[in-house]
């Protein structure tokens, strides 16, 4: 679990910690370096000058009613059987979502860009949460020739096309609309990518909604 903070004790850069529920909290602040970043966890809670157990912060308070998005995400991973990550927001990612996985390919937490409607931020989750179906299903059909969009380079669009082509994405984008469509009436195409995209997505979709069973799209009655 980690969540990006502005402001730590003492100036860390970071520090483990404990929720009162007591799962261990990853805070780090946005300097931190991608490098150092998955250096420390990878360390885990060891070094215990960072471990303060009863430390508690009080922003994930904050945050609006989670009920709806909690739900959303443990109902799919009962549906297929895969661990359901932690929730988090944070102003410090440029995607709608990101899911952070250990070195098995865990998935430890979904964080959602925090300054996105909710609407989006439910379809972010449900995107993050077919990637973690995708891992635990097909990793050779989804993940073997997976480039993260951090990876990509040139200009911005041409960047996000080539990304979102990427089977992957695509498929987590049509489940995405597809569930979001049939269980909360949300419009089929959400218009967030290019129209070249947006068609693809929507094509697939409707695939989707036709054949369920064939796409492990969980559908209420
Ligand atoms: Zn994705």
């Amino acid at each position: 679990m980690c969540l990006a903070v502005e402001f730590l004790p003492d100036n860390l850069l970071f520090m483990w910690a404990k929720t009162p529920e007591g799962a261990s909290l990853f805070l780090f602040t946005p300097q931190l370096s991608r490098t150092e970043f998955v250096r420390c966890l990878k360390d885990g809670p060891n070094d215990s000058s960072f471990c303060l157990n009863d430390f508690y912060f009080t922003g994930l308070e904050q945050v609006y009613d989670w009920g709806i998005i909690y739900a959303m995400a443990a109902d799919l991973s009962c549906h297929w059987n895969v661990p359901c990550p932690q929730v988090f927001c944070s102003n410090h990612i440029s995607l709608a979502g990101v899911t952070i996985c250990n070195n098995d390919g865990i998935a430890l937490c979904i964080i959602l860009r925090s300054d996105l409607h909710p609407d989006r931020q439910a379809e972010s989750l449900v995107h993050e949460m077919r990637h973690i179906w995708q891992y635990n299903t097909n990793q050779e059909k989804y993940f073997s020739n997976y480039r993260p969009f951090s990876e990509l380079s040139g200009a911005y669009e041409e960047k996000y096309t080539e990304y979102m082509k990427q089977e992957a994405e695509l498929d987590a984008e049509a489940f995405a609309w597809a569930f979001l469509h049939h269980e909360y009436k949300t419009p089929l195409n959400w218009d967030t990518h290019t129209d070249e995209i947006n068609q693809i997505i929507e094509m697939r979709a409707r695939e989707y909604l036709e054949r369920p069973d064939e796409y492990a799209l969980p559908l209420s009655a």
